[in-house]
């Protein structure tokens, strides 16, 4: 069977400006093979993700040429050999963790995030940005019946990766947070933080007027530009943002012993610290890396529970290079989903 892909063949640099051509070239391949212990799915719906763009611009490795797109959801239509886990038909999601050894340190730690052979989805492996993609059994979720299928998909990196960061905040209920850029992930961890933790303080700092006006509808305490100064200093921060620039500035109105977590990939921007400024008195820095099998499993029950609202905007398959160019330019708001049948 031939099928439809959007598939990256070498590194360019993501234009903002309308152009017709690229950076993905979408194509007719061949279905993918299923090898023992796999699984065939079909695509119902992708995120797009900006860790897309640094994979595009060279900033993470990946394997090429490869198929991006590691937000997927979609439907089982083919199991391999020893697979029992999982049945043909099973409504199922498929997150950045693609594959992991199993045998290094960090997996018998319970950190397979950080495993020595961490294989990533639409990465090193081929990913989502296709009619069908294929995943190792283990690492397929079941999905919250509640959220339909454009809404899900941002949950699978945006909102997981983004509770893995608000976990590593340590943050407990009253302690004020506050959260630097309020793209995809940002707009789904405000609403789970609002309610794991009421009596926090949320504090949304954003450029973007757009986004502002999001993160007041979805209940921050206080909105601003990340150079305005906040009513209070904050004791737990989340940095989403591609520069560098942030985490210093969200370091200067971070209380003593407060902790900054940095929910991006990589920052495009040098980071420039001053000891006593920024971090003097206990401030601690710590970035989060890829995300665990337990992350993602954990949120989506959590997304269940609580309920969250994932405000999406569509893009039809063949609009792939336009979901990407509108991302880097902070043209979404919200999730950025392509729908691929
Ligand atoms: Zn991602
Ligand atoms: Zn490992």
């Amino acid at each position: 069977m031939i099928l439809k892909a959007a598939i990256l063949k070498k590194i360019s640099v993501v234009r903002v400006e309308d152009v017709e051509e690229g950076p993905l070239s979408i194509e007719d391949v061949h279905e993918p093979r299923i090898e023992p212990g796999q699984v065939l799915v079909k695509v119902s719906v992708c995120g797009v993700c900006y860790t897309d763009i640094d994979i595009i611009e060279g900033r993470v490795q990946c394997n090429l040429p490869v198929i991006l797109g590691h937000q997927i959801v979609g439907e089982i239509v083919d199991i391999g050999k020893d697979v029992d886990n999982v049945n043909i038909g099973d409504r199922v999601g498929i997150a950045w963790i693609a594959h992991t050894c199993g045998k290094c340190f960090y997996c018998r730690s319970n950190q397979e995030n950080l495993c020595e052979n961490f294989k990533a989805t639409g990465c090193h492996v081929n990913g989502g940005y296709a009619e069908y993609t294929v995943a190792f059994k283990n690492y397929v979720y079941p999905l919250p019946k509640n959220v339909d299928n454009e809404r899900v998909a941002p949950l699978l990196c945006a909102g997981a990766v983004g509770y893995r960061a608000l976990k590593l905040t340590n943050i407990v209920d009253g302690l004020r947070l506050g959260l630097f850029g309020f793209g995809s992930s940002a707009h789904i961890i405000i609403q789970i933080a609002r309610k794991l933790y009421p009596s926090s303080d949320i504090y949304v700092f954003t450029r973007s007027p757009q986004h502002q006006e999001l993160a007041r509808r979805l209940g921050a305490d206080w909105v601003g530009h990340p150079y305005e100064d906040p009513p209070k200093k904050i004791d737990r921060a989340i940095d989403f943002t591609p520069v560098g620039e942030i985490i210093p500035r969200a370091l200067e109105v971070l209380n003593r012993g407060g902790r900054l977590v940095i929910n991006v990939i990589r920052k495009q921007t040098p980071i420039e610290l001053d000891y006593v400024k920024h971090l003097w008195m206990e401030k601690e820095v710590k970035s989060v890396a890829n995300v665990s099998r337990k992350d993602v499993m954990e949120f989506l029950k959590l997304v269940e529970k609580l309920g969250v609202d994932v405000e999406v905007q569509r893009y039809n398959f063949d609009e792939v290079n336009k979901a990407l160019r509108d991302l880097k330019a902070a043209r979404v708001v919200g999730s950025p989903v392509l729908r691929i049948s």
